[in-house]
């Protein structure tokens, strides 16, 4: 038998009405924001992410699926994540010039090659959210409020925000060569990415994975320190706005976010008791994305929501559970007349905007009343020979089990399912 490829699932209909909801949640928190839905390709130039997502980062050193595509051997790769296409997006539809701020979102399928376990796979289900042209922190903190408005209409009161900010241009270098005098001590200990990332990107060394390397980041110096005044009003502000909006967070100087496009504002929602992969929500303030994929210099803030981690984080709470739609009326047919007549009742009736089912299998009468039961329908009618001699039949309230006697009419029945 051929299997699906190792870090891939595949979402059966018993799960589909859940992963539904919470896109449903995902799409109208998002509308009400002002955020309009982008569709960008699964591929695109490799350039792109190298230069988008950063080529000192985990995901385009290693995680990428890269492949030479056609006659002109062109490198494409399947998109590692959102907002490196939302920016292409933008900058070739000539959407920069439109009034700011720029608000979208999307629902997509990303690919990295990562070690699946536990909230993490290979191709994963991201919602994201980017805002351009806004540099205040009033932004951070609508985008950051979208977020908690998701996750709060989704139940998921084991999620805390975590707040961080990573400062920008003036004050990253002071700070740069602080944190590379600190893992220059214990360079010899270090993995290898980070002993060859040290020097070109050391904010990634705070992000690494690797136990050692983490243990080494623990008392690494804090970026909220090395603030230039600048970035120190921002993030205050932020704060402040924070606190006006009621949204409950923590300053937590460990969150840096993964990639090499994030300055000022980054933030993590985590959730308790879905193992290692807690984070179900990692964003931040991006100004230089877009001046460097070649558009105008205009700032960005935006975040990814892991779906299959909320999943994780609503199974733990056990609120993962959405109603399934139960027929209204199934219609046991007994015999093929039976079956053909049963046929043209639930046409009619779907063409009403009902949703009816009968016997299609040719069951028994017991097998498909065991069937019916297991759809949960509300009604069920029984169809033989006589009753379409009669043109009536018995019909069963499947929920305080009552009989009744019915025309075999469609619109009668229809009126009777209201
Ligand atoms: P992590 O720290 O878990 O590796 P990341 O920093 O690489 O996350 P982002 O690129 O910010 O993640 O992606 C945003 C969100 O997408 C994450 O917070 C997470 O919920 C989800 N996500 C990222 N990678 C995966 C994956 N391989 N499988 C499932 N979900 C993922
Ligand atoms: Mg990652």
């Amino acid at each position: 038998m051929i299997q699906k490829i190792k870090g891939t699932m595949d979402i059966l209909p018993d799960e589909t009405p859940l992963f539904r909801y919470i896109e449903s949640v995902m799409r109208e928190e998002s509308e009400k924001y002002g955020y309009g839905e982008i569709r960008t390709p699964t591929f695109e130039s490799t350039e792109l992410f190298v230069r988008g997502v950063g080529d000192t980062t985990d995901v385009v050193q290693k995680e990428m699926y890269t492949f030479l595509d056609g006659e002109d051997q062109r490198s494409i790769s399947l998109r590692p994540e959102g907002t490196a296409s939302v920016v292409r997006a933008i900058i070739e539809n000539g959407r920069c010039s439109d009034p700011m701020p720029l608000k979208y979102y999307y629902i997509m399928s990303c690919f990295r090659h990562e070690k699946p376990q536990a909230g993490r796979s290979r191709e994963f289900f991201q919602f994201g959210t980017e805002m351009f042209g806004s540099n205040s922190p009033a932004a951070d903190a609508t985008a950051i409020s979208l977020a908690s408005s998701v996750l709060r209409r989704l139940g998921l009161t084991n999620v805390s925000l975590h707040l961080n900010s990573i400062g920008c241009k003036c004050c990253r270098p002071a700070y740069r060569d602080a944190l590379v005098a600190h893992f220059s001590e214990k360079k010899e200990c270090l993995c290898d990415t980070c002993k060859s990332r040290l020097n070109r990107n050391p904010l990634r060394l705070l992000d690494c994975k690797s136990p050692v390397c983490s243990e080494i980041a623990k008392d690494a110096p804090r970026t909220v320190d090395y603030l230039c005044e600048d970035c120190r009003g921002r993030f205050d502000m932020l704060k402040e706005a924070l606190d006006a909006m009621g949204i409950e967070y923590v300053v937590d100087p460990a969150i840096v976010r993964g990639l090499d496009y994030y300055t000022g504002a980054v933030f993590e929602f985590i959730a308790e008791g879905i193992g290692a992969q807690s984070t179900v929500c990692g964003g931040g303030r991006y100004d230089g994305l877009v001046e460097s994929l070649g558009g105008p210099a205009l700032s960005g803030i935006g975040f990814g929501m892991g779906l299959t981690r909320i999943v994780l984080a609503m199974r733990e709470l056990g609120i993962d559970k959405v109603d399934t739609p139960s027929p209204d009326l199934y219609i046991a047919a007994l015999g093929q007349s039976a079956m053909v007549k049963a046929l043209g009742l639930v046409e009619s009736l779907r063409r009403e905007g009902r949703y009816a089912e009968c016997d299609i299998v040719g069951r028994s009468l017991k097998a498909q009343m065991k069937y019916a039961n297991k759809l949960g329908a509300r009604y069920v009618l029984i169809v033989g020979d006589s009753e379409i001699e009669s043109g009536t039949a018995q019909l069963r309230n499947m929920t305080d089990g009552t009989q009744s006697e019915v025309k075999l009419d469609a619109a009668v029945l229809s009126e009777l399912m209201k």
